[in-house]
């Protein structure tokens, strides 16, 4: 898992800073996670392949999450993608993307879906062999999802030393790889587990912004590899914390800490502090494995 942050600050683009957008890369697939005004430019800015982005979630219809959505979706036209597009967040994103194609007479010359969410509840939004992708319901000023991204190991790790004991042919090895047992000539069946090692540990992330301080969701994001965090305040702005329905860092690092997550990535900073240090100082009085996110930045999961 590859995560490159595109965008992580709050409210207006600046031309030192980018609102919020990720990607996140699992296998080989590429999985966008909001889409704030200027996504596009950074996706260009570090050489990622807009065809290679065929899934777009969207935490919640704040314009620095989202507002980048419809400039991405026509420019994919102008480019004259063929693959299907599906973008998945709250209930009135279909409305607001499709009012826009309508009324510039513009319509993609893709397959555009709309996978809309409504409930309260934590629901699986997407599932292949390879990731799981569920929701993680937030608090804020609007109805607002994060997204918990798990991969998924199905391959079991080859024991060459034992396959090469019982004379194995290397054309049953995807057969072994997925957990079949092998028979032999002589009719004997050789189990699998005497052939294999589990498989290598599936590694998770999840992406919470934005957000009040909420523990209903620790449950949720228990042990993930790696926590992305709000933290749009300093506890000395606590009361704007509340009153805006934001984080601060200590807040964030008490999340991360009860969820005993390995690593908490902060970001979506207000753009009225100068040195975003300050936050990881803060942070680190509660929780020590924390980075800060930075437009441009690239973190290996
Ligand atoms: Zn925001
Ligand atoms: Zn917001």
């Amino acid at each position: 898992m590859k995560l490159t942050i595109l965008g992580c600050y709050a409210a207006t683009p600046r031309t030192i800073t980018n609102p919020t957008s990720q990607v996140l890369e699992i296998k080989n697939q590429m999985f966008l996670i909001d889409c704030g005004e200027g996504t596009q430019v950074q996706l260009r800015k570090h050489k990622i392949k807009f065809s290679r982005i065929n899934r777009i979630f969207i935490s919640h219809l704040h314009g620095d999450h989202f507002y980048g959505l419809i400039g991405l979706i026509s420019t994919f036209t102008l480019l004259n993608r063929e693959n299907d597009l599906h973008v998945y967040g709250p209930k009135g994103i279909k409305e607001i993307i499709l009012l826009q194609l309508k009324l510039s007479n513009s319509y993609t010359g893709y397959n555009l879906y709309f996978h809309e969410l409504e409930s309260k509840e934590s629901v699986i939004v997407y599932e292949d062999n390879n990731v799981i992708v569920h929701t993680i319901p937030l608090k804020h000023r609007v109805y607002t999802n994060g997204y918990l991204f798990k991969e998924k190991n199905t391959q079991r790790k080859l024991n060459i030393v034992a396959i090469e004991d019982y004379n194995i042919d290397k054309c049953y090895y995807q057969k072994i790889k997925f957990g079949g047992d092998i028979t032999l000539d002589n009719g004997k069946i050789i189990s699998n587990l005497d052939l294999t090692f589990n498989p290598e540990c599936e590694k998770s992330y999840a992406f919470c912004s934005d957000t009040v301080y909420n523990e209903d969701i620790i449950p949720l994001i228990k042990n993930v590899d790696a926590l992305y965090h709000e933290s749009t305040f300093l506890e000395t702005e606590s009361h704007l914390a509340k009153k805006t329905m934001h984080s601060t860092a200590r807040e964030a690092a008490t999340i991360a800490l009860k969820a005993n997550v390995k690593k908490l990535i902060m970001g979506h900073y207000s753009t009225r502090y100068g040195n975003i240090e300050l936050f990881k100082e803060e942070a680190q009085t509660i929780f020590n494995n924390v980075i800060l996110a930075n437009d441009g930045k690239t973190i290996e999961l």
